[in-house]
């Protein structure tokens, strides 16, 4: 029953599950943050959405999800159908509703702004996780099998969407990745505070139910060959990621003491799973880096996205004395999701806007011994509205560090064996697809899809569903005629 009334939204305020205590996350709890709903709040939460009719929510969410729809089921304690239609959208939806940017994208634009946007990601979590735990699954007892076959090239978020799609179509998936575990930077990327890594586990269970083959620890273009694989399947879609790291040229960023983000959250993230403790080396991964210890030392970390937020905050529950976030442009302008800021402060990490960094200072031994920066201000903006850090002459100051995390960001790089095959990439790596003449997310090679990083450069895990989604919808299109 529905415990809806008018101006709900005005009695009860938007509210968050609740959260692990600060307390505990800095003494090294690597806990989901966020707890989950029980059903009367869900139930509360959901009915502050108004149906205002323009639902701005379902049009700035990239899969387009039925959220209005979906709140209503919720208020009427239809989870399992709530459940479905969540899936009708988006083949993850459990992993955006935890990991989403929300502020940016549904909620951000939600009518009620002003008075609290609904917790429409918090509410998504909710519906799955509810339904799954009942046993509820992906109907597919209407689809007619094709007898066709896909290799899926990378386990990751665009790979797992285009799988599920393809199995809706009655077509075969079989993913392969280079790493011994499914989820790409789902696994291996995202700290567990954001992302259980059970829910991959779980997600595994269901795509296997589903009838998707997973072949993992085979690396394509050094264990198999894309002509093998265009010679065992009907058609082929890459979604390999983007794992190039933006070199900042920074002096002194070989020293002892200075990391690269991704293969520190990997190691850790591994080491915090208990999935290898010892830190052997993962089947595939070249970057890896001994994890240093980092109680009691003061951290630095280069860069204000989503990896540098989730850099710092597992700096912290790694016991770091003093942790420091340096970003060369303003708070406003930084690329990282407002939520995590947020919570990086309530965690102790401290901000520095508007500064650059110069080069890392070496001590006696080669090590790390902190950063010189310089101070910024913003630029007139530009056509594309965007402000440039200029540099303040005679501002330059050291911020003290025994560790260095550089976090600039990634793009992807064309691996050579597809261009072999007509596969064209733009300059900084991104492969292109559509345009005329050609299906959504088709290569120049007819069979050849790809999606999500690869072919956007680093974005989000829900556009990376989003296009896996779709060039599963053009595969399915292809092998239809
Ligand atoms: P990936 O997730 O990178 O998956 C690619 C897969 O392809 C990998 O498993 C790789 O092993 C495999 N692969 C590559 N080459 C081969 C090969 N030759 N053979 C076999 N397998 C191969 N986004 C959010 O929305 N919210 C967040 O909070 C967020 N946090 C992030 C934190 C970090 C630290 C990082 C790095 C990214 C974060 N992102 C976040 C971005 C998000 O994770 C990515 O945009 C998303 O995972 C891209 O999905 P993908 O499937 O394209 O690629
Ligand atoms: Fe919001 Fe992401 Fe869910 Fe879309 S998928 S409704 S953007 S949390």
């Amino acid at each position: 029953m529905s415990r809806k009334h008018a101006f709900q939204f005005l009695d009860l305020p938007r509210t968050m599950p609740q959260r692990i205590p600060v307390e505990l996350r800095t003494s090294g709890d690597w806990g989901e943050l966020y707890g989950k709903f029980g059903k009367e709040d869900a139930q509360y939460q959901a009915g502050r959405c108004l149906d205002c009719g323009n639902p701005y929510c379902s049009w700035k969410c990239p899969v387009h999800n039925a959220i209005p729809q979906w709140l209503q089921l919720v208020q009427e304690n239809r989870i399992e159908e709530a459940a479905a239609l969540c899936h009708n959208t988006n083949p993850l939806p459990e992993v955006c509703g935890r990991v989403c940017p929300q502020d940016r994208l549904c909620e951000g634009s939600c009518t009620l702004e002003e008075f609290g946007a609904v917790t429409i990601g918090a509410v998504e979590k909710y519906i799955v996780d509810t339904a799954l735990a009942k046993g509820w699954r992906p109907d597919l007892s209407a689809v007619e099998p094709t007898g066709r076959t896909v290799a899926v090239v990378g386990a990751g978020p665009a790979g797992l969407a285009c799988a599920d799609r393809l199995a809706h179509a009655g077509i075969t998936a079989v993913v392969y990745d280079r790493y011994e575990q499914i989820g790409g930077l789902l696994q291996f990327g995202i700290p567990s505070f954001k992302l259980d890594k059970d829910v991959i586990r779980r997600r595994r269970d269901v795509l296997e139910g589903m009838g998707v083959q997973f072949r993992l620890g085979v690396e394509i273009g050094r264990d198999v060959s894309v002509d093998d694989l265009l010679q065992r399947h009907d058609a082929v879609f890459l979604g390999t990621g983007a794992y190039r790291y933006t070199d900042g040229g920074l002096d002194g960023q070989d020293l002892k003491g200075v990391l690269p983000a991704l293969p520190f959250l990997v190691q850790n993230s591994r080491i915090v799973g208990g999935d290898d403790p010892q830190g052997r080396p993962i089947a595939g991964w070249e970057d890896q880096i001994a994890l240093p210890d980092l109680n009691g030392k003061r951290v630095v970390v280069l860069g204000g996205g989503d990896t540098g937020m989730d850099c710092v905050r597992s700096a912290i529950r790694l016991g770091a004395a003093r942790v420091t976030c340096a970003y060369r442009r303003d708070e406003a302008n930084m690329p990282g999701s407002a939520r995590e800021v947020a919570n990086a402060r309530e965690e102790g990490v401290r901000f520095l806007f508007n500064r650059q960094p110069l080069s890392i200072e070496a001590g006696a031994d080669d090590e790390a011994i902190g950063v010189t920066v310089v101070e910024t201000r913003l630029a007139d903006p530009d056509a594309n509205g965007r402000q440039a850090a200029v540099p303040i002459e005679g501002s330059e100051s050291l911020l003290e560090a025994d560790v260095v995390i550089i976090a600039f960001g990634f793009s992807p790089s064309a691996p050579e064996w597809l261009s072999a095959h007509g596969v064209e990439a733009t300059n900084n790596g991104r492969l292109q697809v559509g345009g005329q003449g050609r299906l959504p997310f088709q290569t120049a090679h007819p069979r050849l899809f790809a999606g999500g990083d690869a072919v956007r450069g680093a974005d989000l895990v829900v556009t990376a569903v989003a296009e896996g989604r779709d060039a599963a919808a053009s595969i399915a299109r292809l092998l239809a005629s």
